[in-house]
């Protein structure tokens, strides 16, 4: 059990009285992320940033242990970045393909994965193909069965959707893609610090993820696994003397990790309190977390139905913390502008961010409550309150 009071104690954007729904957007920090990235931005502006960085260089290599504890990986086969979307696109963009060779998307798949694979396609004469949806709204995994054959080199798993509380069955995707030898990248963004990960379960080739969401770290902060094989195969797009080493007027070698993926320079600030979220994460326990904020987003779907006018969207059979929903005749950003007006925050999610199951489903948009477990049940009644008066 996750011990309320404590949690809420530790995070300052609790005290405002403002009731927080948007963890699945940009979270508010613990006080220790806040502290830890201000305290280092401070010594940089006394010493400079090469000596404040040397100072931590302990701290700046415990990121990684502490991500490798968070999904089961070794620190090796994790690069770190600046964003979830530059991990996906550093991965993707680093495998082969060819004219004929198949790429499979989610149908929930996010528009900066698709769009890169559309790229992709245009350049070297692969497909692009949707995974379809089996009537619960989940990826369909019968027809990804069917769907699978030795040309298809990657399939991109998203874990669980910007717009809404589906969590798709990754593991078992995985095993499919595998049948036929094609990789599987896995958007974790909205699953990383809210469902315990476990990247040897889930036997995922590669995995992104974001800082500032459920992480509850700083901006500018992503993280990509790699399987470990991988991590020393695949040669990255772009190269620098931190990915590679200049070893001869006419070589270079990569660097034998992870690490390959990454450029040398990076906001360590950032960084550092991407390390402590993560520690605050492990420290509480991920599993306490994603029961307390299951627990949130559950109260939010049993409540939210019984407001004449308001619709639940929510698809699959195992559900994330973000809860979508449509008021009949108001629009998603009236919603949340109504709702910001009394100090409660919520996002819209738009038909171009998933555009293949917005679309699929005739929506155009849709308003999306992310309670993390620093949300009290108080709050979350004055939320469907607030809703039940539009
Ligand atoms: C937010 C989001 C991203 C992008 O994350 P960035 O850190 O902004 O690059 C990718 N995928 C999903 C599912 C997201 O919700």
């Amino acid at each position: 059990m996750l011990a309320e009071e404590r949690v809420r104690a530790d995070t300052p954007g609790c005290m405002s009285g403002s009731v927080f729904l948007d963890s699945a957007g940009s979270s508010l920090p613990p006080r220790v992320v806040l502290d830890t990235a201000i305290d280092h931005l401070r010594r940089e502006a006394e010493i400079g940033g090469y000596r404040a960085a040397n100072e931590r260089l302990g701290d700046l290599a415990a990121v990684k242990t502490a991500i490798g504890a968070l999904i089961n990986a070794t620190p090796a086969s994790i690069a770190l970045s600046d964003s979830a979307t530059r991990s996906w696109a550093d991965f993707f963009y680093s495998i082969p393909l060819a004219a004929g060779d198949r790429i499979l998307v989610s149908e929930a798949d996010y528009a900066s994965n698709a769009i890169a694979a559309l790229q992709r396609a245009r350049a070297t004469g692969a497909t692009v193909e949707k995974i379809p949806s089996d009537s619960t709204g989940q990826i369909d995994l019968d027809a990804l069965a069917k769907l699978v054959d030795e040309r298809v080199k990657l399939v991109s798993v998203l874990h669980a959707p910007t717009n809404g509380g589906l969590v798709n069955p990754a593991a078992e995707a995985t095993r499919i893609a595998h049948s036929v030898g094609a990789l599987v990248l896995l958007d974790a963004c909205q699953s990383t610090g809210q469902l315990p990960i476990d990247v040897a379960e889930l036997d995922v080739d590669a995995l992104s993820a974001t800082g500032r969401k459920w992480l509850r770290g700083p901006r500018g902060t992503g993280f990509l696994y790699l399987r470990p094989e991988l991590a020393q195969s695949l040669e990255p797009g772009r190269l620098d003397l931190h990915s590679a080493s200049w070893v001869g007027a006419d070589e270079y070698r990569l660097a034998p990790d992870a690490s390959r993926f990454e450029f040398w320079e990076c906001d360590v600030a950032g960084r550092l309190g991407l390390g402590a979220a993560v520690q605050y994460l492990l420290d509480l326990g991920p599993e306490n977390v994603y029961a307390a904020i299951s627990a949130r987003a559950e109260h939010l779907r049993e409540a939210l139905p019984e407001i004449p006018g308001v619709t639940v969207r929510d698809i699959g059979i195992r559900h994330s913390g973000i809860v979508s929903f449509t008021v009949d005749g108001l629009e998603g950003i009236a919603v949340r502008d109504r709702l910001a007006a009394q100090d409660i925050t919520v996002t819209v999610s738009h038909a171009g961010s998933t555009l293949l199951d917005m679309t699929g489903r005739g929506l155009s948009s849709v308003v999306r409550a992310s309670p993390h477990c620093f949300v009290s049940f108080d709050e979350l009644d004055r939320f469907v309150a607030a809703v039940a008066q539009l």
